[in-house]
């Protein structure tokens, strides 16, 4: 642990608990002796004998560094092979992890950022902005955050208190499948980076998600002229 590439480690399971529909954050455990190194937004790769093969599956971790514990956050995808396994696991459980890896993590200098998700893709960012760096140094940071429904809010209360203490920090949840009731922001993601952007070109965009939102936010980022050093992504599929 704490080198790329090198033996996997047994994580033991603490505890793991529902923060949505089919979403759970897990708390996982290395032992003492493991020295659990990594920075916020890289990711670790769990594996499993399933069946006859060893499945193998990358995490973004959703915490910052603390102790030798490490957090995650992962929706049970509907015919997946691996997630339902981890959703199946009961506390003091072991996994082979190995990591960390990924270059997902802040950039310098730290200009205005705007950080975009949808889904579970808001896990990295929610261990980056924990850590405060980017926090304490940008003049202003827009989490725009894009999901099917409330409900689906994750971490909401956190995002929202942060932006509550923090006067540099937006947080701007968006709902595809909204109710009438709601009174926020609704549609995709993309639907918002216009006003996000605001006629500034100084900026660093963050993007972490499924394939299909990150292609097109990268694609419309570059149409409006930034530079691909500008836009720092993570794929999931
Ligand atoms: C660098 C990296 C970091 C990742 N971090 C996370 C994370 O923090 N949390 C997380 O939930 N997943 C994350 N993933 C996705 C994860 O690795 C698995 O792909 C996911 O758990 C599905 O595995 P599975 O074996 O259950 O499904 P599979 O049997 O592999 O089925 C794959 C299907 O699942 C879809 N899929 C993959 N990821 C998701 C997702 N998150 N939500 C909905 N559909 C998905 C794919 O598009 C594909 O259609 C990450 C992937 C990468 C490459």
């Amino acid at each position: 642990m704490g080198s790329e590439g090198g033996r996997p480690v047994k994580a033991r399971l603490i505890e793991s608990r529902e923060i949505a529909p089919e979403v759970r954050h897990f708390v996982f455990e290395v032992p003492e002796f493991e020295r659990l190194e990594f920075q916020p937004g890289q990711f670790f790769s769990l594996s499993h004998p399933l069946g006859d093969r060893v499945i193998t599956r990358a995490y973004s971790v959703a915490a910052p560094p603390s102790g030798n514990r490490f957090e995650l956050c992962l929706n049970r995808v509907q015919e997946g092979r691996f997630s339902p396994f981890l959703f199946d696991l009961s506390p003091g459980d072991l996994v082979d992890c190995k990591g960390p890896y990924g270059n997902f993590t802040w950039r310098a200098p730290v200009t205005d950022l705007v950080l975009i998700a949808t889904g579970t893709g808001i896990a990295p960012f929610r261990a980056m902005l924990r850590d405060r760096t980017a926090l304490d140094r940008a003049s202003d940071v827009i989490l725009l955050f894009g999901v099917r429904y409330e409900q689906n809010l994750l971490y909401r209360e956190e995002f929202e208190q942060m932006a509550r203490e923090c006067g540099n920090f937006r947080f701007w949840p968006t709902l595809s499948r909204p109710e009438p009731s709601w009174p926020g922001r609704v549609g995709h993601v993309q639907n918002h980076l216009d006003e996000a952007i605001a006629g500034r070109t100084e900026l660093t965009f963050y993007v972490c998600g499924l394939k299909a939102m990150v292609d097109d936010v990268r694609q419309m980022l570059k149409s409006r002229g930034f530079d691909r050093k500008q836009i720092v992504y993570e794929k999931y599929d």
